[in-house]
């Protein structure tokens, strides 16, 4: 028997696990249920709580409980929790660990290895974290692969008509499109678009900022973030009543101080509130249509996946827009994994047919000196929505005479203007050969399945690639075993390492502090309200006046409350 890997939908809100048991996918409960609420806490006894029991601290403990990490995977982060600092992707790994377990118990042996998805829209260092996280939770990340395309895996992989699907994915916090072409057993993704910061997330925070404006006297201040959460986790099964009811009724006694908060609203009211939002999901729609070079006539079916697509204003909209009745034939909650176990099926060889050819949703370029020979402009190696994996290489020539080094800058984009790209990565190839202008430089860029990008330079008259030095600019390594021995330690599975050096854990608070700072001045810059303004103004004084005294408790606390501000205001 080949050896079982597991497929993981890891989400914003919920993750769910699934396998291939007697020869078809199915979804493996977790602690009796199909989903798992994506949540780390640590309970009252100091011992780590996953999923449903986390999610039902949350709000009366938001200190010692983790949501939403997957908003933060790629960023170089302090999660502070239960008196210690884990990184996104060890906090990923506490969710991932009790999957496996999950699985490693209905199947009754142990599982080493996964096929984990994450949104089409993930960047390089998010991607690297996601496969980080599985690893420190002790699987091997065997293959990474984009949610839409995992969702229309699962539907195209038995099928035998030649279909174009349209895969609408609206989760928590992360919107995905993609125009997915089955043919005979074969997925084929011909485009994606996206948003990394849309979800149904963002329907309760409209919700809740109607309900405060209702609530609010002319002139009274926004109430404190404990208040504000405990109205986030009112609001949020009431949007989900509203999508089965028409209309829904928000009581919850001593809201601000001896006040009571009271307030009905119907379908159609909320309706008007996310239609800007859902009207945003179509503008990418729009371009992975004309990306595939399809119509609205040309697409046969449309599937819905994630929590949030349920909204039945989605329905009507897709429906109205493209003149078809979205198809749910598969739980928009489980589609996902299920996709992910037929993947983790195929690389175990449990499955013949079914073969996924899988897309990049983003164009890579290098910088070059624009043809008039002033300024910087970039040249796309790999274009958008080139089959995975993907290796493109071309040639530059030095500008100089006798230049001995050139700076290879990787962009993230295709745009000619650098501002319009993002900057991934660079590096130097120096010890050139001492030759007139014109050397010719190849430079070669490998997109591989799980969507990770090597850049490569060589030197042609000499054939060798000379000292080239990667810059991981922006990237940071997820240092495995001291994160595995982190989450360990505190899982009581292993006598825990020696205490982080306290010199290094205030350098680490330093440097949050100072990102932070950094992500609230850009934010202030915006223009957002005087209320939040202060709010900001208010923790960034603090924080300073922390470090000066060396106070790094009260700088952490400091930088948690600055970090759950922007995480609300941002975007
Ligand atoms: P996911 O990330 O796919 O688990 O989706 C979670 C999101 O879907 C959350 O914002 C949920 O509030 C939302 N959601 C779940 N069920 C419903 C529902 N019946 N109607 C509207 N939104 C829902």
């Amino acid at each position: 028997m080949s050896e079982t890997i597991i497929g993981i939908d890891l989400g914003t809100t919920n993750s769910a696990v699934a396998a291939i048991i007697d020869g078809r996918p199915q979804i493996i409960p977790v602690h009796g249920r199909d989903t798992m609420p994506s949540v780390v806490g640590i309970d009252a006894d100091g011992k780590v709580i996953v999923g449903q029991a986390a999610r039902n601290q949350l709000a009366a403990a938001p200190e010692r409980t983790v949501e939403s990490i997957k908003r933060r995977m790629g960023e170089n982060a302090k999660v502070p929790l239960g008196g210690r600092e884990f990184s996104p992707e060890e906090i990923s790994a506490f969710i991932l660990k009790e999957l496996k377990s999950a699985a490693e118990e209905k199947l009754g042996r142990p599982v080493g290895k996964a096929v984990i998805t994450v949104p089409a829209y993930f960047n390089e260092h998010q991607r690297k974290a996601t496969q980080a996280a599985g690893q420190i939770a002790g699987m091997e990340v065997v293959r990474i692969i984009n949610e839409p395309t995992a969702a229309a895996l699962a539907y195209g992989a038995d099928r035998h008509e030649n279909e174009s699907l349209l895969v609408y994915d609206l989760g928590g916090g992360t919107f995905d499109v993609s125009v997915v072409a089955v043919e005979r057993g074969v997925v084929e993704v011909k485009a994606s678009h996206g948003d990394t910061r849309l979800g149904g997330d963002d329907f309760d925070q409209l919700l809740a900022d109607e309900l405060l404006s209702a609530f609010l006297m002319d002139g009274e201040p926004a109430p404190d973030l404990i208040t504000r959460r405990r109205l986030r986790a009112l609001v949020e099964p009431a949007k989900c009543q509203l999508t089965d009811e028409p209309d829904v009724a928000f009581r919850e006694e001593y809201f601000l101080g001896d006040r009571h908060l009271q307030h009905e609203l119907r379908r159609d009211e909320y309706e008007k509130l996310i239609e800007p939002l859902i009207e945003k999901t179509f503008a990418s729609v729009h371009r992975a249509m004309s990306d595939a070079g399809l119509a609205a006539a040309d697409i046969d079916k449309i599937m819905l996946v994630g929590g949030a697509s349920r909204t039945p204003l989605i329905h009507a909209m897709l429906a109205d827009r493209l003149d078809i009745e979205p198809s749910a034939e598969i739980n928009p909650d489980l589609i996902v994994a299920l996709g992910a176990a037929i993947q983790a099926g195929i690389v175990a060889g449990e499955r013949g047919s079914g073969v996924l050819i899988d897309i990049t949703p983003h164009g890579y370029s290098t910088a070059t000196v624009a043809p008039d020979g002033y300024g910087i402009t970039c040249f796309p190696l790999i274009r958008r929505n080139t089959p995975l994996p993907a290796r493109k290489a071309d040639l530059f020539n030095t500008i100089v005479d006798s230049q001995e080094r050139a700076r290879i800058e990787v962009y993230q984009g295709e745009s000619p203007d650098p501002e319009e790209n993002s900057l991934i990565g660079d590096f130097l190839i120096d010890g050139l050969s001492l030759v007139p202008a014109g050397n010719r430089i190849r430079i070669e860029y490998h997109l591989d399945l799980n969507g990770i990008l090597r850049a490569t330079a060589l030197e042609k008259s000499t054939g060798l690639v000379k000292s080239v030095t990667i810059d991981t600019k922006g990237e940071h390594v997820v240092e495995l075993e001291a994160a595995r021995r982190n989450i360990a330690a505190l899982l009581g599975e292993e006598p825990p390492g020696a205490d982080a050096d306290a010199g290094d854990e205030h350098e680490d608070l330093l440097a949050a502090a100072n990102e932070l700072r950094k992500r609230a001045e850009a934010l202030l810059k915006t223009g957002i309200g005087e209320d939040d303004e202060n709010d900001i103004r208010q923790v960034l004084d603090a924080t300073q006046i922390a470090l000066k005294d060396g106070d790094s408790s009260a700088v952490e606390k400091h930088n948690d409350t600055l970090s759950d501000l922007l995480f609300y205001l941002e975007d």
